[in-house]
């Protein structure tokens, strides 16, 4: 049965992704199922989005009834999901306006723009540079591939948004060698996801900020993949005492409807995008905000934050353990329930071929680490299963 679904979508879908060979079918829980009914333990959340795991009962039921109410009216109107989503989203991060957009890589492109504005406002002028990082990750349309530090990734979209450089993420020398006084924002993840699970030291975040702080430059900060809770924090910079001028987020933010957004302290709000600068027809309906407002009401409520904090301790040591016990796994990288295990001398889609016959989902980052993102309800129980099922894959 699977393969008939698989010759189907390779026979109308665009090539554009090497596809694991499983067709699912539905979760519960912390679970997946496939087409035979087989049984998968979800460690990577459909990229760091089911936060909230699968079938949650007051968020599917926030969802239908709004599908019953209302989906979509456009921008041009109010709605109420609209205004309880913003003013929790500004409540959770401690900053002032939000603008919704459909995903992250939306999200990164209207942070461009709010960066462009604020320094062509300043002087007039159209030379206005970036700094962002290598081995970072910002998606794929042409603004964000522009700071995405991949050649592989840019080479045959070239030529790319202007104006941007590259530094090294977590050195700080590398950063200040590039600042000069064209330079208006410094971009980056404040843990990197794709390029490897490199979390931010705290002598560079601050080091960042400072920069900024005494250039008039602006720090935009990619939470879409750390953010809403997965490291430990409800947002990655709030763990370093660092606050960032923009700030983006997507992926968990509506747990599987596609959303995110940007979200600006006051001078970026007030200093930016004004009426007719950005839109988007989709962003921020009353559908996607009704899962945003629900998501933050379940987070609050079960404590999602703090669970990540407790199990992400027995999470870490499990995964020690193992990077003792394997001559193969170098290091463990990683903070809360975003970790990544370093691979040496093997390669890891095997690995994670492996697990997934295990019937263990787990995904890669960079070329050798295997990352996982597990749903933020995972229990100690979970931890246990997945070592279970790593230790046969290896
Ligand atoms: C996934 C991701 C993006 C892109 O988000 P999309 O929703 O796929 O457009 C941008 N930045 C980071 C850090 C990401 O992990």
């Amino acid at each position: 049965m699977s393969n008939q679904v698989i010759d189907k979508a390779e026979s109308a879908i665009l090539h554009t992704y090497n596809r694991f060979q499983v067709v699912f079918d539905r979760g519960e829980g912390v679970y997946l199922y496939d087409n035979t009914g087989k049984q998968y333990l979800d460690f990577a959340s459909g990229i760091g989005v089911q936060s909230l795991g699968y079938g949650n009962e007051e968020y599917k039921q926030a969802l239908k009834d709004q599908i019953d109410k209302l989906t979509h009216i456009s921008n041009l109107y109010y709605s109420e999901p609209m205004a309880e989503a913003a003013a929790k989203v500004v409540k959770a991060t401690g900053m002032n306006r939000v603008f919704f957009t459909n995903s992250g890589t939306e999200a990164i492109e209207g942070a461009i723009k709010a960066v462009r504005k604020y320094a062509w406002l300043k002087d007039g002028k159209h030379d206005h540079e970036i700094i962002a990082m290598n081995h970072s990750f910002h998606g794929r349309s042409m603004g964000a591939l522009s700071i995405t530090g991949n050649e592989k990734y840019q080479e045959p979209f070239k030529p790319m948004i202007g104006n941007v450089k590259f530094a090294d993420f977590n050195d700080l020398d590398s950063v200040k060698a590039l600042v000069n006084e064209k330079t208006c924002a410094i971009i980056m993840e404040t843990i990197q996801g794709e390029g490897g699970i490199y979390p931010a030291t705290e002598e560079f975040l601050k080091g960042v900020r400072k920069i900024c702080d005494e250039n008039d430059i602006f720090l935009v900060l990619d939470e879409i993949q750390c953010g809403m809770g997965r490291s430990g924090y409800m947002f990655a910079w709030q763990e370093y005492g660092v606050e960032p001028d923009i700030m983006t987020c997507a992926k968990a933010l509506g747990c599987g409807v596609p959303v995110g957004a940007f979200v600006l302290n006051e001078k970026t709000a007030k200093g930016t995008l004004a009426p007719g600068d950005h839109g988007t027809t989709y962003g921020g309906n009353p559908f996607v905000c009704a899962a945003v407002s629900k998501v933050l009401d379940i987070f609050e409520k079960d404590k999602i934050v703090e669970h990540v904090k407790e199990v992400s301790v027995y999470l870490e040591g499990r995964l020690d353990e193992l990077v003792k016990e394997y001559d193969f796994l170098e290091t463990r990288r990683g903070k809360g329930f975003m970790q990544g295990l370093v691979v040496q001398g093997r390669p890891v889609g095997e690995i994670i071929n492996k697990a997934l016959e295990n019937g263990l989902v787990i995904i890669s980052a960079g070329s050798n680490v295997i990352r996982m993102l597990p749903p933020l309800v995972i229990e100690k129980e979970h931890v246990d299963e997945m070592i279970e099922k790593l230790k046969k894959s290896f």
